[in-house]
């Protein structure tokens, strides 16, 4: 993104210079330096960034997803000090949710809504404000929808916190995806319901869809955490992508100190992305 400014900057300086003088002199360097942009502009700009580590050995990407900010959660910062960029899922109308959503934004990573949506078991205190459940109006789900994207800043798309009963429903996932559809959004199905219709109601609304493919922490020991990681690492020796899930809150800790160990060797190896360019396939989103 910070490439496609530079550069347009830069084309934009050049343009107008070409226009206000006939010189062939000034004709030649502005070509000249139009040319030192587009060779040299995107290897200085990714090199700025830490968050872009350009040495990784293959084109092979891992997404790192991390839910549940938005409450002062323990991991918080640590999860934001990873040296690679992760998509962060923040959770609407909480007292740290706009803080945490700016705070993953200045630091490089993707901030996402982490829309709490009602789960088949499970007690509806941990799901949070402004809740979507399958007794609301329709009206109601759309505007709580709404409501949940403006309160967290910067996102660029949405998952679902809990959700088990919601995301196997289609009318309602319809509503929500409608919403995500108008405003941009990728969704990504956290896959907390194995009959998830996310993704085939994506597809009919040409909503972009990830899935989450490894949750790291659904047991809270870093034993669990790293044989999870593990498992990434032996699904990227036939995958070309690997989306994992884990959580700041009760076990955030843990599970940020198995990541600080595993990620920097990783890096080397692997890409770590943003959801968004798994979403768009390399295509830049609604420029
Ligand atoms: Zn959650």
């Amino acid at each position: 993104m910070n490439n496609w400014f530079i550069s347009k900057a830069v084309d934009n300086t050049a343009f107008r210079h070409c226009i206000h003088t006939s010189s062939r002199i000034v004709l030649v360097s502005s070509l000249l330096l139009l040319c030192f942009t587009l060779i040299w502009g995107i290897p200085i700009a990714a090199a700025e960034s830490s968050l872009n580590p350009s040495d990784a050995a293959s084109n092979k990407k891992v997404a790192i997803v991390i839910d549940d900010f938005g409450n002062r959660m323990k991991g918080t910062v640590e999860m934001m000090k990873l040296p690679v960029p992760i998509t962060v899922a923040v959770m609407p109308f909480l007292p740290s949710s706009k803080e945490d959503a700016e705070m993953a934004y200045n630091m490089g990573h993707e901030v996402i809504v982490h829309m709490p949506m009602e789960p088949k078991h499970g007690r509806a205190s941990w799901l949070g404000p402004g809740a979507i459940l399958s007794n609301l109006s329709d009206e109601e789900i759309e505007k709580r929808v709404r409501e949940a994207i403006d309160a967290v800043p910067h996102a660029v798309g949405m998952n679902n916190h809990m959700g088990s009963k919601i995301t196997g429903d289609k009318h309602i996932m319809g509503i929500i995806l409608r919403v995500c559809k108008e405003k941009g959004m990728y969704y990504l199905d956290s896959k907390t319901n194995y009959r998830s219709v996310a993704g085939e109601v994506a597809e009919q609304l040409n909503v972009p869809i990830v899935y989450n493919q490894v949750f790291l922490d659904d047991v809270h020991t870093e034993a669990h955490v790293t044989k999870q990681w593990e498992e990434i690492l032996k699904r990227m020796t036939y995958q070309s992508s690997c989306v994992t899930i884990g959580h700041v809150g009760h076990q955030g800790q843990k599970t940020a100190a198995v990541l600080h160990r595993t990620v920097p060797t990783a890096m080397k190896a692997y890409q770590f992305v943003r959801i968004s360019e798994l979403a768009y396939q390399g295509k830049l989103p609604h420029q």
